[in-house]
């Protein structure tokens, strides 16, 4: 599972594992603060190993694979747009990673602008002037694909780092 060398993605859903019937007395969630030192300390020494810009490729591809595996093992409503929205909304209310809401939306062009409140990653964060949703762009661009079969490119243009309430993201088909 992680000890094999690899040149393609490996990830698939089932390695997630049965967390009913691992963690019978803990459940199923947890704090919100254990998933954000996970993050932040692989992200911190991935900075530091291979710098910026690479642990920022590293985080966008991550995301991406996620958004993808995701469309492919949950998201059942994979045709008609607006209801993959729908159902995308409430997936991402029910697992508490943010509150979705399309600002603009053009299908034929594919192009978006959404934000996130309430998002996982960073609302609550110090204020530093960086948008820091990394993963969180390549995980909404991996779902688009998924749907569309089309490339696009997704930039957070305000993040709660970056001192706004909440995170927006700007979806453009990749050159
Ligand atoms: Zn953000």
């Amino acid at each position: 599972m992680f000890k094999e060398e690899r040149a393609e993605a490996m990830f698939n859903w089932d390695m997630i594992g049965s967390i009913a019937e691992g963690r019978p007395n803990l459940g199923t969630t947890m704090d919100v603060s254990v998933y954000r030192l996970m993050q932040f300390t692989l992200r911190d020494v991935l900075i530091q190993e291979l710098g910026v810009d690479a642990a920022d490729r590293i985080f966008y591809k991550a995301g991406e694979l996620a958004g993808r595996e995701l469309f492919k093992s949950v998201i059942t409503q994979k045709a008609d747009f607006a209801a993959f929205i729908q159902e995308l909304k409430d997936l991402l209310l029910n697992l508490k990673i943010g509150i979705l809401r399309i600002e603009k939306s053009d299908l034929e062009k594919m192009e978006f602008t959404l934000t996130v409140a309430e998002d996982l990653d960073c609302s609550g964060l110090p204020v530093c002037e960086e948008t820091v949703c990394t993963y969180d762009e390549g995980f909404i661009s991996g779902l688009l694909l998924e749907f569309s079969g089309r490339r696009v490119v997704v930039k957070e243009v305000d993040c709660w780092c970056s001192g706004d309430r909440v995170c927006r993201f700007e979806v453009r088909p990749a050159a």
